[in-house]
């Protein structure tokens, strides 16, 4: 594995290559996005990790590590819009050869990129500026993420391919099948690797954790569509020798994997509802219930945004309801 200037670049076998890419720090912390190289008779990249000020330096950087150019990619695909994974793609519009492949529907709304990010960026801010009114300090901490997470707020990415379920992309040996799996955001895809047996999951399964939804998500994850596409999934895991998600290790041992993740998301809403019907509580005060201690703010971004999304399957439900209560929004029971 080489390593310079934070860029991991590990070539996994002869025809895969995958490159941990910073985009976020803060203090001590730092968040790495991957992103894989398909080396096969075309070369193809799944997603294009952060945007980077200098024309996408970072990718280029991890590329020429692996003895390849930017302008031997004949496609990017784009496992969904977010920009720790889409943002490397601005800035290549010099390169006609490569294709921007991306799920169908997202097409028309993430080609403007930066005004994309610039709205997604107000919504991941206005939803929390009332449940939070009253706790500045995790706000501010909150805001300051979404400010560094959403960026840049400029700049364009012309789609070349809508993909579908279903679809199957070719880059010569290895072929891919295009599996819908939302849930994370709207347009989550994951890429089956059909002759090796690997899935590519984008931020849909990560090797820890449940995904993140809602809150710095801005719009369009929800818990209902996670868990059909955890199911949906399911039934590709036992053909499957390791999945590759875009955060994190690899995937190799994931015989419950499914039913783990649901159960966590199981036990994560039992929490937060029995904790309502036991007294009306502030979204800080459910933090508090599912998630005692957090010492991270990147933790604390996508914690708030999960409680949240919990919030909102409950209230679609008509299980809970809120209400304003002297300044401070509080969730309780019922319509
Ligand atoms: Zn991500």
């Amino acid at each position: 594995m080489n390593k310079i200037d934070d860029i991991y670049v590990d070539r996994l076998y002869p025809y895969l290559a995958m490159f941990r890419i910073p985009y976020f720090s803060s203090g001590n912390e730092k968040a790495f996005a991957n992103v894989f190289l398909v080396i096969d008779d075309e070369l193809m990249l799944i997603d294009a990790g952060p945007y980077s000020e200098d024309k996408s330096s970072k990718l280029t950087y991890a590329l020429k590590q692996s003895g390849f150019d930017i302008k031997d990619i004949s496609r990017i695909v784009y496992t969904h819009s977010h920009p720790d994974h889409m943002g490397g793609g601005l800035g290549l519009d010099g390169y006609k050869g490569i294709r921007h492949c991306i799920y169908r529907e997202a097409k028309n709304k993430v080609e403007k990129y930066g005004e994309y990010v610039s709205s997604v960026k107000s919504i991941a801010k206005n939803i929390f500026s009332e449940l939070l009114f009253l706790y500045p300090e995790a706000k501010d901490t909150y805001f300051d993420v979404v400010d560094h997470f959403w960026n840049p707020t400029y700049g364009e990415i012309g789609i070349d391919e809508q993909l579908d379920e279903g679809d199957s992309i070719s880059t010569g040996k290895l072929k891919f099948k295009v599996i819908f799996t939302p849930g994370h955001s709207p347009w989550d895809i994951t890429l089956l690797e059909e002759t090796k047996s690997l899935l590519f999951s984008g931020d849909f399964l990560l090797s820890k954790s449940s995904t993140m939804t809602g809150g710095l998500n801005g719009f369009g994850s929800d818990l209902i569509s996670y868990e059909s596409s955890l199911k949906k999934i399911n039934k590709y895991l036992d053909q499957i020798k390791c999945i590759y998600p875009a955060h994190g290790p690899a995937i190799t041992s994931f015989s419950n994997l499914t039913d783990s993740l649901l159960a966590i998301v199981k036990g994560r809403e039992d929490k937060i509802f029995n904790a309502i019907s036991t007294n009306n509580c502030s979204l800080m005060d459910l933090m508090k219930v599912v998630y005692p201690s957090i010492d991270s703010v990147i933790v604390l971004a996508r914690c708030l945004g999960i409680v949240l999304t919990h919030l909102e399957k409950l209230e679609n439900e008509s299980k809970i309801h809120r209400i304003k209560d002297s300044d401070e929004v509080r969730f309780c029971l019922g319509r």
